[in-house]
């Protein structure tokens, strides 16, 4: 057993065993009170603005390159904010003020730093990105030395407080072993970066991290969310034996004969081309609100139309499914200045916001598929998030038809794609029917679903226990589902995080699903473990998981 285990967030279910490397570049700021001249002041910011532009633009390309050509999109997000009129205003306004250029930059940074910090979920990170590039202007005003996270020792893991997106995407997933960071969640810019790398992460260590050395041997357990500090022999080979399974590039079916479609869940256009390279059939859940993030204003109709092209590109044999803005819950976009809500994930989120009068929002998007169907090579299938309800859903289609009438009247070429519905709530699954009487297919995202099911907080660790798919109330919600859009003909997909968990691959395939949808880092996994899987022998295991009382019975009959 190792000599200390930590516990935090796994970002990638891999493990990688190395040695520790600590990244710590470290800032020390002027005196407040030093004399300064404003104007040499001015020209060193307008210096600094310049030369971390120019650094920038260097890292985008060489990301490009090595990463993927749109994972280096993040660095335009800085840029962005590096020219930021309203920052760089507070800046000159602090220099005329008499303060040194770096204290300016801390001061106008910091302010804007915070505002992001009160702010729930995704938005919360991208205060990350603003501190990535007060950084790098501070490192360039103080002199400050660059560690060169891209020509760290092989075998290196590298311990951080946390870890910016210009960070992560530095580190060379043929080396380094894994990452580590004290603070960060599973949706954190870094976080995400390592999905798409395949490199083993675990975020959110807390401050027991900061008292492993330098130069200790560690192994990363992006599964279990661990940092085992000094394994012994048999965690060291478990690690090491971690490559993952081998990528299948074609679709695979059970030993008996029965197809089954492995997608990929993404919400970037940057994610397209690696969820390509690990196997992925087509994409399952693109999760379009997350295009509206980074951001000071919506994105227009043509840029959504051609991230859509961009993903039936991408999958010129396959289906891809959009999901219509999910915005609400803990998915809040600042700029669109929403009414704050007492209890979100009860409130206006999903579908609901979307169905407001004024919702231009969801028009525009409408429009931008349609298009897109006509347009990009795959197979198109648009789906709502969060309908409870027939009136929902059919106002959902009505908005479909005014979408194809306002192209109409603009004489601009579109195809009405598939639609499908988002099973999320209770009442989804017991409408599952008459949604599918509606529509071409179900997907269950069971993140929201036990959620609902449970009356458990995705968000909350202290019932993280309850929260689980595999409590026998949610099993029978998926197996009922999926029975009721059988019984119309529907396919029926999952894209909540259970579909990505080879563990319960024969149970998902047993109860009848058609497609499973995740990130792509498992689609190899799940590939595999589908092909291992008969089709009869899972219906049968299935049939008793449906008939046992406990989550561990349920354990006990999938083993
Ligand atoms: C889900 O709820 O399972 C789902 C896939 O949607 P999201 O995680 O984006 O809420
Ligand atoms: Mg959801």
């Amino acid at each position: 057993m190792a000599s200390r285990t930590l516990t935090g967030t796994g970002a990638t279910p891999r493990s990688g065993l190395g040695t520790v490397v600590w990244y710590d570049p470290e800032i020390t700021l002027p005196d407040a009170d030093e004399s300064v001249d404003a104007e040499a002041e001015r020209d060193r910011f307008a210096d600094a603005v310049g030369t971390a532009r120019a650094e920038l633009e260097d890292e985008r390309d060489a990301t490009a390159e090595r990463v993927g050509e749109d994972e280096a999109a993040v660095f335009d997000a800085h840029i962005q904010f590096l020219e930021d009129p309203t920052i760089k205003e507070a800046v000159e306004e602090s220099i005329e003020a008499g303060h040194p250029a770096a204290l300016a930059v801390d001061d106008a940074f910091g302010e804007h730093i915070e505002q992001f910090e009160g702010m729930e979920g995704r938005m919360a990170e991208r205060a990350d990105d603003l501190r990535d590039v007060r950084d790098r202007l501070l490192r360039l005003l103080t002199g400050g030395e660059r560690v060169n996270l891209a020509d760290l020792p092989e075998g290196s893991v590298v311990l951080a407080e946390r870890l910016t997106p210009s960070d992560t995407a530095q580190l060379d997933p043929e080396t380094v072993a894994g990452f580590a960071t004290v603070t960060g969640g599973r949706t954190s810019h870094a976080a995400i970066f390592a999905r798409s790398l395949a490199l083993p992460a675990v975020v959110g260590l807390g401050e027991e991290l900061n008292d492993v050395d330098d130069g200790t041997e560690v192994v990363v357990d992006g599964d279990a969310g661990e940092l085992l500090v000094e394994p012994d022999d048999a965690e060291r080979s478990a690690a090491r034996a971690d490559e993952g399974a081998d990528v299948i590039e074609a679709t695979v079916e059970t030993s008996d004969g029965r197809e089954i479609e492995v997608a990929a869940n993404v919400g970037r256009p940057e994610e397209l081309e690696p969820a390509a390279a690990r196997g992925a059939d087509g994409v399952g859940l693109y999760r379009t609100e997350f295009l509206f993030l980074d951001r000071q204003s919506p994105p227009e109709e043509d840029e959504q139309y051609e991230a859509v092209v961009d993903a039936l590109d991408t999958f010129p044999d396959g289906r891809v499914v959009v999901r219509t803005l999910d915005i609400g819950g803990d998915k809040q976009i600042p700029y669109l200045d929403l009414p704050e809500e007492e209890n979100p994930f009860l409130g206006e989120r999903g579908i609901r916001r979307s169905l407001d009068p004024d919702s231009e929002l969801f028009r525009t998007q409408l429009r931008a598929l349609l298009r897109a169907a006509a347009d990009g090579a795959g197979e198109l299938n648009v789906m709502f998030p969060l309908v409870a309800t027939v009136e929902e859903l059919e106002a959902s289609i009505e908005a479909v038809e005014d979408a194809a009438a306002e192209l109409d009247d603009r004489g601009v070429d579109y195809e009405r794609p598939s639609l499908g519905v988002m099973v999320e709530t209770p009442s989804a699954v017991f409408m599952a029917e008459e949604f599918a009487e509606r529509v071409d297919f179900l997907s269950i995202g069971t993140n929201d679903l036990t959620q609902y099911v449970m009356a458990a907080d995705r968000e909350n660790e202290h019932v993280g226990h309850l929260h689980d798919p595999t409590h026998p109330g949610v099993v029978r919600a998926i197996a009922d589902t999926v029975e009721r859009a059988h019984a119309q003909d529907a396919w029926v997909g999952m894209c909540g995080e259970m579909a990505g968990n080879p563990d319960v691959t024969e149970l998902l395939v047993g109860l009848g699903l058609d497609e499973l949808s995740m990130s792509a880092v498992t689609i190899p996994d799940v590939k595999a473990a589908v092909s291992e899987t008969g089709y009869s022998a899972a219906r049968e295991r299935a049939d008793s998981a449906l008939r046992v009382a406990t989550r561990s019975e349920v354990h006990d009959t999938i083993q």
